[in-house]
């Protein structure tokens, strides 16, 4: 059995299909001035037919309705269409005199070294992009012929050093059964897919290309991060029983999708979903969400060279109104600074940016960008239930400061004449230590509380979320984030406003029971996660989980409470809800 990360959770069986592609060897010799024309021509022959590859690959993704793949891919031939990319080979050839290789593999090494110079995780996924794309048009002019991904018409387990985004949505994805490669990280844009379309993955197997022979049966446990070559009769059957469980379970959860969540009991919490954008606004309709319980607007404004105006926030909001159908929709204003940085901005370089010049700090002072947000938000308010929230709240002054300035958005809207939700609620997340225990003075200025466990348990511990050298003290079950919850939850209800996590610890079913106890009202997470919880939830009286609150609460360690509540979830029967 070979191991590696865990990086799409499932069971999948099917005969290895390998990409093996061979090592591009390029000529760094020049050719001299005068063949320069050719090589230009070269050039454009090749991009030409990467192009009509990825139109290909792009029109099947369509045709099979796999629109974010679709979108994926039209990323990737606008890039290839990018006359600075091009243009930068092109002049590499002329003041060089070298072949189209080269200069070409120049070009977008430039481009990925000034990727890798920002910090920003999803800067540094285009870096994939970018090379996915360069490695395309390399073939192309080596004449190396490419598998046919789109032709795969058997069930199969895609194997590879890597497996590119553009290899991912090329094949149609009721034939890839699993995915295994050699690279990639559990964050990568291949993963966040295989999560998406409910396709096992495990990444970073040590030599899985070379293990695996073409046809062969393979396993791939994207829960575990195994992958096993030809298991025998016994385990395959062993195997095909838990796929049949999976798919038996995932059959009844989706008989759940209209339900309201409640427990046996008949107490009720609200379960909806975090969003970054319109596509995964349908997917929180499609997984029957009670709502949007965080929109991250910041990625409106990412992978662009200026920000989107009012009229064009208005749009998008107003679709999100639209899109579910008169439930609500909390829209977090602009959470920009930490790790989310937007180059066109031109924001200061910081030695501590999650201590600095982020979230509501910044729209403070780039108040035109704020003010349009705000007044897009307002307008879209009319066509819908929305939410304002704002982020990195840290005292009181901060948030009337915030309501001020809508305040006079209001005022202004009302001169104009122009419609808005008067009654529209107005919200704060919860995610620095100083908000959580200011919880009761912040409660009589906020309609509602959402817990931001990501950076409040960053905060709490004062351990960087993005720092791997300590991440082994990251963990939002820590009982000082525990008792932050617990404190957060009975201030707010103290003054009669409901309280929320849209933290990643909201989707971890681990914890759903503990935090269904702890009295929260609402929990907003990834589409993936809704049914299951309602499924956990629905499955337990109060009482049940109100204990297993009260006893977490007086563990000493976040180890101890994850192992507790493993303990319950195998007493009650529920362990299968978290393995799946
Ligand atoms: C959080 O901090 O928990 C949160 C939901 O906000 P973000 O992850 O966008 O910082
Ligand atoms: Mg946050």
């Amino acid at each position: 059995m070979e191991k590696g990360l865990a990086a799409a959770p499932g069971i999948g069986i099917g005969k290895a299909y390998i990409i093996r592609e061979p090592d591009i060897k390029i000529d760094k010799s020049p050719v001299g001035m005068e063949r320069v024309p050719e090589e230009l021509k070269r050039l454009k022959t090749a991009l030409e037919c990467s192009g009509r590859q990825l139109q290909t690959i792009h029109d099947g993704a369509v045709n099979r309705g796999e629109k974010e793949k679709a979108g994926i891919i039209e990323a990737h031939l606008m890039m290839l269409e990018d006359p600075m990319l091009v243009g930068q080979a092109e002049e590499k050839m002329h003041s060089m005199g070298i072949k189209a290789e080269y200069a070409f593999s120049l070009a977008i090494e430039e481009q990925v070294s000034i990727f890798e110079g920002i910090e920003d995780e999803y800067i540094k996924e285009r870096i994939n992009d970018v090379r996915d794309i360069g490695s395309r048009v390399l073939k192309n002019l080596a004449g190396i012929e490419m598998k046919d991904i789109t032709a795969i018409k058997e069930e199969v387990i895609l194997i590879g050093r890597e497996i590119t985004p553009s290899q991912m949505a090329a094949a149609d994805t009721k034939f890839v059964k699993g995915i295994a490669a050699e690279t990639g990280s559990t964050a990568s844009h291949t993963a966040i897919m295989a999560r998406n379309e409910g396709i096992p993955a495990v990444m970073g197997v040590n030599n899985i290309a070379g293990l695996a022979a073409e046809g062969q049966m393979v396993a791939v446990d994207g829960t575990a991060g195994t992958v096993e070559l030809e298991p025998d009769e016994e385990r395959l059957a062993q195997l095909k029983i838990r796929i049949a469980r999976t798919q038996k379970l995932k059959e009844e959860l989706m008989s759940m999708k209209d339900s309201a969540t409640a427990t046996l009991d008949g107490k009720t919490i609200r379960l909806e979903c975090n969003v970054e954008g319109t596509e995964s606004v349908k997917k929180a309709a499609e997984v029957g969400a009670e709502g949007i319980g965080l929109y991250r607007t910041e990625f409106l404004f990412m992978d662009r060279n200026s920000p989107p105006d009012e009229a064009e926030q208005f749009r998008v909001y107003r679709e999100a109104a639209a899109g579910m159908a008169g439930k609500p929709v909390i829209i977090r204003t602009l959470d920009i600074g930490g790790d989310k940085k937007i180059e066109y901005l031109g924001l200061p370089k910081e030695e501590n940016p999650f201590l600095g010049f982020r979230a509501i700090r910044l729209c403070f002072e780039r108040h035109e960008m704020f003010r349009a947000q705000l007044r897009a938000i307002l307008r879209a308010s009319a066509y819908g239930r929305l939410k304002i929230m704002f982020p990195m709240i840290a005292t009181l002054d901060e948030l009337k400061k915030a309501k001020g300035i809508l305040e006079k958005a209001k005022q202004e809207l009302e001169l104009e004449g122009i419609g808005y939700d008067r009654n529209i609620e107005v919200g704060i997340m919860v995610e620095t230590p100083s908000a959580a225990i200011i919880a009761d003075q912040l409660a009589k200025e906020s309609d509602f509380f959402s817990i931001g466990t990501n950076d409040l348990t960053q905060y709490t511990l004062a351990v960087d979320r993005t720092n791997e050298k300590v991440s082994y003290l990251y963990n939002s079950l820590d009982p000082a984030v525990i008792r932050l919850i617990a404190h957060v939850v009975e201030a707010g209800h103290k003054k009669g406003i409901p309280a929320a996590i849209c933290g990643e610890l909201a989707g971890n079913p681990k914890a759903a029971l503990l935090l269904l106890g702890l009295g929260l009202d609402e929990l907003s997470m990834g589409p993936g996660m809704i049914l299951r919880i309602r499924k956990l939830i629905s499955s337990v009286e109060m009482s049940t989980a109100v204990k297993i609150a009260e006893e977490a609460a007086e563990m000493e360690t976040p180890q101890q409470i994850e192992d507790y509540l493993m303990q319950k979830y195998r007493e009650l029967g529920l362990e299968y809800l978290l393995e799946m």
